[in-house]
């Protein structure tokens, strides 16, 4: 069972490191200058706690913070779990401060450990003053699952000295390391980072929004060909990320993961399509999941117009069905049936690839 997660942000504590992309001010919003015990427990008291709910110590790093404070706020959530206010605790750290606090942790009810990974290439790590390498990534990941926590790994699109290419990858890379879970985000540039200075100086090019989706897209398929679980695509918005000046460049919309999924609902509509090209009935009905049907219209309905002007020799309609599977598409048309699930998808694009085909017509969205 997905756990509701009761956040805390640790956006005033000591981070070790300053990314070039970090603005915790902005990512986290917010937040109190300490996680006082008043403030604990009146977040715990306003969001229903209980068995299924998870305190996440979010926005910084964990095992970064001094043993003290780390030890301070276990107790905290230790306590709420203890008194089954919370059924158990959630942290994020980067990968090089995670070992020395597993002796910590291990004596608390931590129940997931959630890795900022970023990227796996030593250069873009290095490139975006991540202070870890690609080798504390791996290290840290096989000590969290050899300690028997849920895991979970974040990974950036768009890094200084990245590309399509490497961040496909890096994300290959994750899923062969088979955390239980992955956050995926375009880099963007937030105002007070150093990358938005590399953007002024001409340094930094950040990627367009059909490059970011497609870099996403590939990494929730190529995760969900692995059974891991995609819990996050895109930046979480924050009041502070909507305040004007705060989003200086970037790939961001405040609906991205929409837009990745769309995208892929959008090619295999057209992969149905072409299937049946000519082969059927005129009048052709995509049946989806309740849960997909408005990333299958698109933002503003742009999948559907985009479907329409493409196959204007067939009239398409499209209904929901509970009995479909989130992510499967079910074409009907007369006689014919066929379905296809993302899974599948992923295959028929790697081969697609594979044979050097151009596979991209993102060009609806924006
Ligand atoms: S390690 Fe995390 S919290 Fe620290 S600067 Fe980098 S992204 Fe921000």
């Amino acid at each position: 069972m997905t756990p509701r997660i009761i956040p805390f942000f640790l956006s005033n504590a000591d981070c070790p490191n300053q990314c070039v992309f970090c603005n915790r001010g902005i990512t986290a919003g917010a937040s109190p200058a300490g996680i006082t015990p008043e403030y604990f427990g009146a977040v715990l008291e306003r969001s229903g706690g209980g068995e299924a709910a998870q305190v996440a110590f979010y926005g910084g790093d964990f095992t970064g913070l001094d043993a003290a404070e780390q030890e301070r706020l276990l107790s905290l959530a230790g306590s709420a779990v203890a008194s089954g206010k919370a059924g158990s605790i959630r942290i994020s750290c980067r990968p090089d401060t995670l070992a020395p606090s597993l002796g910590l942790i291990s004596r608390y009810p931590v129940r997931t450990i959630e890795i900022g990974a970023q990227s796996m290439s030593d250069e873009v790590l290095l490139r975006s003053k991540r202070g870890h390498t690609a080798r504390d990534v791996r290290n840290a990941l096989i000590l969290v699952k050899e300690k028997g926590f849920e895991s979970g790994i974040h990974i950036m699109a768009g890094l200084p000295g990245d590309t399509p290419e490497g961040f496909r990858r890096t994300a290959d890379e994750i899923a062969d390391m088979r955390p239980d879970m992955v956050r995926i985000h375009p880099a963007i540039v937030l105002a007070g980072t150093e990358l938005a200075e590399m953007l002024r100086r001409g340094e930094y090019s950040p990627l367009g929004m059909e490059e970011a989706v497609e870099c996403c897209r590939y990494a929730l398929l190529r995760f969900e060909a692995g059974n891991i679980s995609v819990i996050r695509i895109g930046l979480q918005t924050t009041p502070e990320m909507e305040r004007p000046g705060a989003i200086i460049g970037g790939p961001f919309h405040p609906a991205f993961r929409s837009l990745v999924t769309g995208s892929v609902l959008l090619e295999m509509a057209l992969e149905l399509l072409e299937y049946i090209n000519g082969r059927a009935d005129p009048d052709v009905e995509f049946v989806v999941s309740p849960a997909d049907v408005s990333d299958f219209h698109g933002i503003r309905n742009c999948n559907l117009n985009y479907l329409r002007e493409r196959h204007s020799d067939v009239r398409i309609s499209i209904r929901t069905d509970p009995e479909i599977r989130r992510g499967t598409l079910l074409l009907r048309a007369g006689e014919m049936r066929r379905a296809i699930s993302r899974t599948e998808y992923l295959s028929m694009n790697r081969a697609k690839r594979s044979a050097g085909a151009p596979y991209s017509f993102f060009n609806v969205f924006i």
